[in-house]
C-alpha cells in the first residue's frame, strides 16, 4: 500500500509518498480503511523536528484518522493517543500522564496511508449522518481543548475566559467548550474573518491580539478574566498575564511562537496566579467530548479538505496561518 513517510526532518519536501507493507489485523485488532486525516500543528513539529527531542523516524504522520472499519462495517474515528494501560497514570484513567503515552503520527505511525490496524478499544463510531471529513477535524484538537478547559482549568458557569488564537483548531474548540460549561468568552485572532468565526462559535467578542488587554479591561470592568487559554506562547504571554484577574488561571497546551517566556514572580505570587500545563487527555474525556459533538453542542471546524497527495501544500498553508480551524486530507493515495 501507499503511505506518506518522513525519513528525515525538513521542509514540506520531506513528505514523500512511498510503498509500505500492508498490515493485517491480529487478535483484538481492527482494520480501518483510511478515508480522511486531520492536520494538526503537531504535524509541523514532527516534520520540522524539535531540538532536543527525538522522533522515531521513519514515521508515517497523521494523528486524526477517520475511515471505514472493515470488521464492523462502520465509519469510525480513531483515538489519537493512548497510554501503556499498565502504569499508575493509565490505571487511574489519567492516560495523558503516562510516560509511555503514544500520539499516532508522533511517537508511532499515523494515518497518512491507506490502511491502519488499531486495538478494538481505540475507535469511536461515527453516526451515519456525520460527514467523515468533518469528523477528521475533531479528535486531537477537541481532546486537547477539553482537557485544557474542562479538566485542567475547570471552567464553569459565570467564568470569563480569554481564548488566545480563537480561530485555530484548539482555540475554536476551546471557545465552544467554555461556552458549553456556562462561561463567557473573549477571543483574539489576527483577521476580521477569523474574529467573525470566533463570534460565530459563541465568543462574546473577538479582537486583534494587540487589543486583548484593553478589551478584557472594558469587558470585565477592570477585573480581568478568570481563565486564559493560550497555546501561542511568547507572542501572547505578556498580554495573557496582564489579562488575568487576581487568583486567575493561565493554561497552556502549546508554544507555537517559541518555548521560552519571562515570568515575573512578583506578579505570580501577589496576584496568586495559577499556571497550568496541559497535554492531550484520557479516553473518558474524549468520549465525553465526543458526546457533546453528537448532541450538537460542539461543531467541527474544518476550513478545507485537500487530497492527501497534496499534504506538503497543506503543511505550507497551516504554516502561513491562513487557516481558520482545521485542514483535512482526503484519501487519494490508493488511486
Ligand atoms: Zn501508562
Amino acid at each position: 500500500m501507499r503511505a506518506i513517510r518522513i525519513d528525515h526532518h525538513g521542509g514540506p519536501e520531506v513528505l514523500r509518498t512511498v510503498d509500505v507493507p500492508t498490515p493485517t489485523a491480529g487478535p483484538g485488532q481492527l482494520t480501518v480503511e483510511v478515508s480522511h486525516v486531520g492536520l494538526n500543528h503537531l504535524d509541523l513539529w514532527v516534520r520540522r523536528g524539535v531540538p532536543g527531542h527525538r522522533f522515531p523516524l521513519p514515521l508515517i504522520p497523521g494523528s486524526d484518522i477517520v475511515g471505514h472499519c472493515v470488521e464492523l462495517d462502520q465509519q469510525v474515528a480513531i483515538q489519537p493517543g493512548f497510554g501503556c494501560m499498565e502504569c499508575e497514570a493509565c490505571l487511574s484513567g489519567r492516560h495523558a500522564l503516562c510516560r509511555h503515552y503514544i500520539i499516532r503520527g508522533e511517537r508511532g505511525d499515523g494515518g497518512m496511508t491507506e490502511l491502519v490496524i488499531v486495538p478494538r478499544g481505540h475507535i469511536l463510531p461515527l453516526p451515519p449522518d456525520m460527514d467523515p471529513a468533518q469528523a477528521a477535524g475533531l479528535p486531537l484538537a477537541l481532546l486537547t481543548a477539553w482537557h485544557m478547559v474542562h479538566t485542567r482549568a475547570a471552567v464553569g458557569p459565570g467564568d470569563r475566559v480569554l481564548v488566545q488564537a480563537g480561530a485555530s483548531g484548539t482555540g475554536a474548540y476551546a471557545i465552544q467548550i467554555a461556552t458549553l460549561m456556562g462561561a463567557r468568552v473573549l477571543a483574539t485572532a489576527s483577521t476580521a474573518a477569523k474574529r467573525q468565526s470566533c463570534v460565530d462559535l459563541g465568543a462574546d467578542r473577538a479582537v486583534p491580539y494587540d487589543q486583548a488587554v484593553d478589551a478584557v479591561k472594558s469587558w470585565t470592568g477592570k477585573r480581568g478574566v478568570d481563565v486564559v487559554v493560550d497555546h501561542v506562547g511568547p507572542a501572547t504571554w505578556r498580554a495573557s498575564m496582564a489579562a488575568l484577574r487576581w487568583g486567575g488561571t493561565y493554561v497552556s497546551c502549546g508554544a507555537t511562537t517559541g518555548p521560552k517566556v519571562e515570568l515575573d514572580l512578583r506578579a505570580l505570587f501577589f496576584k496568586q496566579i495559577s499556571i497550568l500545563g496541559s497535554t492531550m487527555g484520557g479516553m473518558a474525556e474524549l468520549i465525553e467530548a465526543w458526546r457533546a459533538v453528537l448532541d450538537g453542542h460542539i461543531r467541527p471546524v474544518v476550513d478545507r479538505v485537500l487530497p492527501m497527495s497534496r499534504l506538503a501544500e497543506a503543511h505550507a498553508l497551516l504554516e502561513s496561518r491562513q487557516i481558520t480551524g482545521k485542514v483535512v486530507l482526503a484519501q487519494d493515495l490508493d488511486t
